[in-house]
């Protein structure tokens, strides 16, 4: 298997356009055509990540976070990040970061970290502006089935839970070919005027040049006429965070309890209680601060996350209650989530989970 085998289904599940501006997610050490027999999963990947990697017979470390995150202007060993990188290159072991990207997809680092605080009905906390484009296509009556499958299979016409969607209406179009054109019907020079179906349908941005390639492929026309727009709508599987509900009502110190023991923390900082039950729960695994108005907006009785500065926590305003478990903690199951979607995908390629753990946070 090939390096890019795999990237390739990571990226169809967490697309790199998701990734923030500040983000540094993709192939960090390694080329996409090399060969891999066995990858290791780790939240960071480190020196002693590489070394395990090596131990273990793992060429390539998919880590959560970028080992190479600004600028790098030597490779000296001054660093634990120097070390690491020089580490990889002598053994021959790939570095592959997919960070932001699974944080803003609905389906990523917070489904899991909802899934096991037994959050129902999730959705987005603070969906991600300019992820939808509508497009338009004519295409002769006899092959707008062929179009519009080929729309389709391309993940084009997908709304909530709803696939294949799309809008037709009949009319008639005309054109004239000029010199040099091969039309597929009519006459060189002379104005055709045939049946054509307007297609109309929805697709997530990142995969305009998949979706486009399928379109051309699919119209039997030299000149696709098609249009492509700009939605304001926003994409309710694409963004910050994510807000659930839990089956049942629950007392909030048992649910600060549940949080503790789901994560595995002796302690977590949280604002004060507000004697009412807790039922809508907002997460955001690692920084998560910046969402806190955007949870007690969405009306979140609790708001799990970390990296949750001093004057941060204000901002609960008595409203909700924000807790702040580490974020190492917050983010330790995002490997268990790596490892199912690429046992899912790839059955046969070995995908073990780190047995270093890479927190430099001690809680005593
Ligand atoms: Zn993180």
């Amino acid at each position: 298997m090939k390096i890019s085998d795999i990237t390739t289904l990571l990226e169809s599940w967490a697309p790199p356009a998701l990734q923030e501006d500040y983000d540094n997610s993709g192939l960090q050490v390694g080329t996409p055509d090399q060969e891999v027999r066995a990858a290791l999963i780790a939240l960071d990947c480190t020196e002693e990540v590489v070394a395990e990697a090596v131990r273990r017979g793992c060429d390539l470390v998919i880590a959560h976070h970028p080992v190479i995150f600004r600028g790098i202007k030597s490779l000296t060993g001054r660093t634990g990040v120097e070390r690491t990188l020089l580490a990889a290159i002598r053994h021959n072991v790939a570095i592959y970061a997919i960070h932001t990207n699974l944080d803003n997809v609905i389906s990523g680092v917070n489904a899991e970290i909802a899934a096991r605080l037994g959050l129902q009905d999730l959705r987005v906390l603070d969906p991600k502006p300019h992820q939808l484009r509508k497009l338009v296509v004519f295409v002769p009556h006899a092959h707008a089935e062929a179009v519009r499958s080929a729309l389709f299979g391309a993940g084009a016409g997908r709304i909530g839970a709803y696939d294949e969607c799309s809008y037709n209406l009949t009319g008639e179009g005309t054109f004239r070919g000029g010199e040099g054109t091969n039309a597929f019907v009519g006459t060189k020079g002379e104005r055709h005027t045939g049946p054509e179906t307007r297609i109309e349908t929805v697709f997530h941005a990142p995969l305009e040049r998949t979706v486009l390639a399928a379109m051309l492929r699919a119209h039997p026309y030299e000149e696709v006429a098609y249009d492509i727009y700009p939605l304001a709508n926003t994409h309710p599987g694409v963004g910050s965070g994510a807000i659930g509900r839990l089956s049942e009502p629950m007392d909030e110190e048992a649910f600060l309890d549940r949080v503790k023991e789901a994560f595995g923390v002796p302690a977590l900082k949280h604002t004060a209680l507000r004697g009412r039950p807790v039922e809508q729960v907002a997460v955001c695994g690692g920084s998560g601060a910046f969402l806190i108005g955007r949870a007690r907006a969405a009306g979140a009785d609790v708001f799990v996350t970390a990296d949750v500065k001093y004057h941060e926590f204000f901002g609960a305003e008595g409203q909700l209650v924000v807790a702040d478990i580490g974020h190492y903690e917050s983010e330790q199951f995002t490997m268990h989530l790596l490892q199912r979607q690429l046992r899912d995908k790839l059955p046969t390629f070995a995908a073990h989970l780190t047995e270093t753990v890479s927190n430099p946070v001690h809680v005593r």
